[in-house]
């Protein structure tokens, strides 16, 4: 008897528990959609949650430029937020940010209203097989940047939003192999510590007017592993377009902008670049998912769709998390030595023309600005279009067996470091036969991006005999981040070292590439 009341008591207090959870709102609820959270209230609510739920834990994984401690919630069945704790749990984790660009901002709203959820005893079933990682506010020193007129023709907030670049002016959706910014390196930190399987980057699209609620992309470098990159594609985006599409009757679609003219248009994804993160987090062998939400819904129906997507990919993601993980698991054990892999590419188009819903807008006003922004219409035109959603390698190098790099390469040693690539020092000279990239020309571009002129080399490889002194380091390529060591080190990457004129002083009046390789 005492049992059945102690029980019908816990059960009480866990109902009353649950609805007090419920009540905590975000800015954005508080404001009916007119503002959006700003850091503190991310904070605050963040640290309500995890007082009132065991299921909560709140932490920070980093700074901002400016300071500001990167808040990420741990959601999860787990004792405590840190990286140990989590790793040993062997459950799938997922990493969800949002607020890369801080204009974008339902991702952070939604984010926020997840943690919630689960706080408060929705989607139990998830916590069986996953820990989720929540950083809602990722570039929050551009999310307190807030203006009426930030994002132009964006369908709100009202009340303003943030800016797109950092508070170093940079656009940390470019800095993924730089690490120029100390948000990218808190984020790369971050995967080092917790390794999550899943990550997924939640923005608001910038161009096109289609019918689609939601757009999605995958890490679609050729360089990514296949597995990995066919799996998310053919089932885990169908899937999650299929049940949408029947559950709430909105269309999704793999991200695109129409790009050319009539008949002739072309729906053309991003680059397959690994300065974006979902095409970086795929050279690391992971379930990289890109979100775009259309841009002329409201600020509130954003934040619904964006919801629910997210409640669709964590509903595949937790009825697949041992195939997820063994994919996953694999990718980092099979050996790519000897292996053609792509260093450059270009897109790849549809062999026939394909649908494209298109889209119509009208015009509504901002009532506080007084600027003029775009508002959906519910109208679905459909339009035969050539689809360039996919990338074909134009150039590939096979993967050495390891890299050899002069001691005094010290800002390339230290970014190899930040991103976790395993280097080791050798204590004694070593006579060995070699590869030497000899350069026929060089060139900058003469236009600056995000403070570089991107550096371009073109010759070619030759056999050296070559005895390296004490002191050299070694990246031997039998490692889980081989993928992005190559596409790092390699001299004809498009996005690697070279390119971000980390090398430029080593470069200066030189014939050769000074990082060396072998495939013994
Ligand atoms: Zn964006």
């Amino acid at each position: 008897m005492r049992t059945r009341v102690f029980v019908f008591v816990a059960l009480l207090c866990t109902i009353w528990n649950d609805r007090l959870l419920s009540q905590v709102k975000t800015r954005a609820e508080r404001t009916n959609y007119v503002e959006t959270s700003r850091y503190e209230d991310v904070v605050t609510f963040l640290n309500a949650l995890a007082k009132g739920s065991p299921l909560v834990h709140s932490t920070t994984f980093g700074y901002t430029f400016e300071g500001r401690p990167l808040p990420l919630a741990v959601v999860g069945r787990v004792r405590n937020a840190t990286a140990q704790a989590v790793r040993s749990s062997g459950k799938l984790r997922v990493y969800i940010q949002a607020n890369i660009h801080a204009g974008e901002v339902e991702g952070k709203e939604a984010a926020q209203m997840l943690v919630r959820d689960i706080a408060s005893g929705k989607h139990p079933q998830w916590l069986d097989s996953m820990i989720l990682l929540i950083a809602p506010i990722f570039n929050a020193d551009g999310n307190e940047r807030v203006s009426l007129t930030n994002r132009g023709p964006q369908n709100g907030p009202i009340g303003g939003m943030g800016i797109r670049a950092n508070a170093q002016g940079l656009n940390i959706n470019r800095d993924n192999m730089k690490l120029d910014t100390p948000e990218a390196r808190s984020m790369v930190k971050l995967l080092n510590d917790y390794d999550p399987h899943i990550m997924i980057d939640l923005h608001t699209t910038d161009g096109s007017r289609h019918a689609y609620h939601l757009t999605w992309e995958i890490p679609n470098n050729p360089s990514a592993d296949p597995n990995i990159t066919r799996f998310a594609r053919n089932d885990w985006m169908s899937a999650v377009t299929d049940v949408i599409q029947k559950k709430y009757g909105w269309a999704l679609h793999s991200y695109g902008d129409v790009e050319g003219q009539l008949p002739e248009r072309v729906w053309r994804t991003v680059e397959d670049l690994p300065r974006y993160t979902h095409n970086y987090w795929g050279l690391r062998n992971r379930f990289g998912i890109l979100s775009e939400t259309y841009s002329y819904l409201t600020f509130e129906e954003r934040t619904t769709t964006v919801s629910r997507f997210l409640e669709e990919i964590l509903n595949f993601a937790q009825s697949s998390a041992s195939r997820i993980r063994k994919l996953t698991e694999d990718a980092d054990i099979r050996s790519l030595v000897g292996e053609k892999l792509s260093l450059r590419s270009g897109f790849k188009r549809s062999d026939k023309k394909q649908e494209i819903l298109m889209g119509e807008t009208t015009e509504e006003i901002n009532p506080f600005s007084g600027q003029t922004m775009l508002r959906r219409l519910d109208v679905r035109k459909p339009e035969q279009m050539w689809l360039e959603t996919t990338f074909e390698s134009t150039e590939s190098e096979r993967v050495p067996s390891a890299y050899y790099i002069p001691a005094s390469l010290t800002a390339a040693i230290e970014c190899l470091r930040a991103h976790g690539i395993r280097l080791e020092r050798l204590d004694q000279p070593a006579m060995l036969s070699l590869e030497e990239f000899r350069i026929d020309s060089t060139q900058v571009a003469s236009q600056t991006f995000e403070r570089h002129q991107e550096r371009t080399a073109t010759g070619q490889y030759g056999p050296v005999e070559r005895t390296l002194p004490a002191g050299t380091y070694r990246v031997l390529m039998k490692q889980p981040l081989a993928r992005l060591a190559f596409y790092l080190i390699e001299p004809r990457s498009n996005d690697g070292l070279l390119t971000w004129n980390v090398l430029d002083d080593a470069l200066n009046n030189s014939q050769t590439y000074p990082i060396l390789r072998t495939h013994n």
